[in-house]
């Protein structure tokens, strides 16, 4: 089974919960945390785990061999993301902004351009206690994050319990990480930034139709208006994690907070039960 844990925007405490909820599993066979939150990867802060295995993502970049060229600017027209420039006898290249979709070898009417391996991230694999764990990390200046979440959720395995941890927002970040997920988990605040947030990510998570479930967290920080959404939308709450200076507390220590505070481990178990329920008896909106 595949829960992905997003949120509409930062600073939720989407991190809190994909951990907890990894670590309170961690007594059953075959369970991963992937954090493909890759531009700020940091479960590892407070998983701790011994990595044992580090591959690189590359993609496959241009090179202009300049003797072959005749500077037709065939490449540059066909180049979608501007990702090259042809000026008088000069061929340009934006690294940058580079897909390495290969468009530009194929029209070059001289076989000018041939490819060469560009690392853009790194996955790095390991273990920490019962749980496997995997993150992908985006070399710093490269756009293509997609690229290196899909190289991490290569380390799914969709018979076990599987827990991604995708990046905040809604762009497309967020939809290559919560992509076939058997269930989305929102993490969200009682604030109307909250709200605003969280209506952006549920947007997205109807569009690919994927079961989801709402945590509020920092309950006593602002209003009522997000259980209401969620009641008007028929979206579950499915946990409330109070606003709770010790939960801040170990947060900031990097200490997770089913081992600081260990009567969370039951509520975080739970959590992961009803949404296997509710998957099976196929209760939840999507
Ligand atoms: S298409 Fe080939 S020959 Fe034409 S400018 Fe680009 S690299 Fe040079
Ligand atoms: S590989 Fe694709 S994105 Fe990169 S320069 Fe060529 S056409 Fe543009």
């Amino acid at each position: 089974m595949v829960i992905s844990v997003a949120s509409g925007k930062g600073g939720t405490g989407k991190t809190l919960v994909a951990t907890s909820l990894a670590l309170s599993l961690e007594d059953q066979d075959n369970v991963q945390l992937l954090d493909c939150d890759v531009e700020e990867p940091n479960d590892y802060i407070f998983l701790k785990p011994s990595f044992t295995r580090r591959e690189a993502v590359v993609i496959l970049a241009p090179k202009v061999d300049a003797e072959k060229c005749t500077y037709c600017g065939k490449c540059a027209e066909a180049c979608h993301w501007n990702a090259i420039a042809v000026i008088k006898e000069k061929v340009l290249m934006f690294p940058e902004l580079c897909h390495g979709c290969g468009v530009c070898a194929y029209v070059c009417p001289e076989d000018a351009i041939s490819e060469e391996e560009r690392e853009i991230g790194v996955v790095e694999l390991g273990q920490s206690g019962g749980v496997q764990f995997a993150q992908g990390t985006l070399a710093v200046g490269e756009p293509l994050s997609p690229a290196v979440i899909r190289k991490v959720k290569e380390c799914s395995d969709r018979e076990g319990i599987v827990i991604i941890d995708a990046s905040p927002g809604t762009s497309c970040p967020v939809v290559e990480a919560i992509r076939d997920s058997d269930f989305c988990l929102l993490v969200t605040e009682p604030t109307p930034f909250g709200l605003s947030d969280l209506c952006l990510a549920v947007e997205v998570v109807k569009k690919l139709q994927i079961p989801c479930g709402v945590v509020i967290n920092r309950v006593g920080v602002g209003d009522e208006k997000v259980e209401s959404y969620c009641h008007e939308q028929g979206i579950p709450i499915l946990l409330k994690i109070p606003l709770d200076r010790r939960i801040a507390t170990l947060y900031s220590k990097g200490i997770p907070l089913v081992e600081g505070m260990p009567e969370w481990r039951e509520v975080f178990s739970k959590l992961f039960r009803d949404i296997k329920e509710m998957s099976v008896a196929g209760q939840v909106a999507k």
